[in-house]
């Protein structure tokens, strides 16, 4: 069994983080969905007091019981992670470091690669950020169609394709960018390059103008003949050849996911929960002076706070497992395609609750756009359930 208190170190991550979203991201969570940007000097303030997104590495896959491992990273991430969230979900994918960028380096890189890349986020510094390149036009949820080709030559790759909805695309030092040497050879062919900003025939081509989390950049991003030195192959070629049919970039972005979809999961639940304690703030204040009955608004509470409840707990049960190095690839689908859901139908719940003055510039109404987009990125709902679905009938035979 494990317990469902947080030890003294996680309670203090989660005080010294709510404290932050309370009093740094709130007040200026309206301003940045308006500017759809966070501002710069903001954002270089907070990069000297160093928080930023802490996506923490998985691990090293499966282990047996006598094998495992006590770590902590996982859970620290989901439980700061909510805490941001709560403040603002948008600002929180803003705020500088490696972000989607960083658990394919971890599990993957070089030790010379993960020097290289890793150690630029050091707080003195100018804030800086690092992006995941995975998703094009026509590859989204099936990340096996990638059609950005990566061909060998003296020396390096040449990359040429397009990818889009790209997190910090725009802004980041470098891209953890998917391509394939041979489209024939399917998933085993994809391999996983970083590739540095500034490097000739790499550009961002556009940033996309979307409906919620407004203040986080979302950039298309284009490869024209980019020669990526051979060095920037993450896991170098030998970490590809090793095994035969072995490892892939298609591997080293499904492990990637193990990762991050809780730490998505933890922002859906941080949005639910901001707009549910605004609501019942203000129901609290305001229906007694209107002669309305609490009674009436209860039942939807009380439900919307058991779902953020389930959510919670399936991202920590995701986030434990990850700590421990266990597998957990279904309980990552499991709280991310829950938590989606719950947030968007929370927020949506709130809002009626709310009344007419939650429409107009209001953070609930943020709070409800900004939720809509996790039932979408890092894998659709549909294509979580499927997760799930081949996880629970495979092992009989049953091909989902
Ligand atoms: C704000 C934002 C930020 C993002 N950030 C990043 C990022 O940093 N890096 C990155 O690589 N990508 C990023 N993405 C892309 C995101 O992960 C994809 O949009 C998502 O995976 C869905 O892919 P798609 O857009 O191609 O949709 P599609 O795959 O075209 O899906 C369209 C619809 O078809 C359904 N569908 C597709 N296949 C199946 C199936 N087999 N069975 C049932 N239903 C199916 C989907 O569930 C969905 O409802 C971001 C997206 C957004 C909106």
């Amino acid at each position: 069994m494990i317990s469902y208190e947080l030890e003294p170190q996680q309670q203090q991550v989660k005080e010294i983080v709510h404290w932050f979203a309370e009093n740094e991201m709130r007040p200026i969570s309206m301003l940045a969905d308006k500017l759809a940007n966070v501002p710069d000097d903001w954002l270089r303030k907070v990069n000297n007091i160093g928080i930023s997104m802490s996506t923490s590495t998985l691990g090293e896959g499966s282990k047996s019981e006598g094998q495992k491992k006590e770590r902590q990273g996982n859970r620290l991430a989901v439980i700061a992670t909510e805490e941001l969230a709560w403040g603002d979900a948008a600002i929180a994918l803003t705020l500088p470091g490696p972000g989607l960028g960083g658990p394919p380096i971890q599990h993957s890189g070089t030790p010379e690669q993960k020097q290289r890349f890793l150690s630029i986020f050091s707080r003195d510094e100018e804030p800086r950020w690092g992006a995941y390149a995975l998703t094009e036009p026509e590859a989204g949820s099936d990340v096996s169609g990638i059609q950005t080709t990566a061909v060998k030559t003296k020396g390096g790759y040449i990359l040429n394709g397009q990818k889009i909805f790209i997190t910090n695309g725009k802004r980041a030092s470098w891209v953890v960018a998917f391509a394939t040497i041979n489209k024939e050879l399917g998933r085993a062919g994809h391999r996983a390059f970083v590739v540095e900003k500034g490097t000739p025939g790499f550009s961002c081509s556009r940033v996309a103008h979307k409906m919620g989390l407004r203040a986080s950049e979302t950039a298309e991003l284009v490869f024209e003949d980019c020669f990526v030195p051979d060095e920037n192959l993450l896991g170098g070629e030998e970490y590809y050849e090793s095994k035969g049919s072995g490892p892939s970039g298609f591997r080293v972005a499904m492990k990637t996911f193990d990762t991050t979809r809780p730490i998505i999961a933890a922002m859906a639940t941080g949005i639910a929960r901001g707009a549910y304690e605004y609501t019942i703030d203000l129901i609290k204040k305001e229906y007694p002076l209107h002669g309305r009955q609490f009674q009436m608004a209860a039942e939807t509470l009380a439900s919307i706070q058991q779902s953020i409840e389930a959510a919670r707990l399936l991202t920590w049960e995701s986030a434990w497992k990850a700590d421990l190095g266990l597998p957990n690839a279904k309980e990552a689908a499991m709280c991310k395609a829950f938590a989606g859901k719950m947030a968007l139908e929370s927020t949506s719940k709130c809002l009626e609750l709310l009344g007419p003055i939650g429409l107009e510039n209001h953070i609930v109404e943020k709070m409800y756009r900004d939720a809509k987009i996790f039932d979408i990125f890092e894998g659709t709902n549909q294509i979580q359930q499927l997760i799930v679905a081949r996880h629970l009938y495979e092992p009989f035979g049953i091909r989902v």
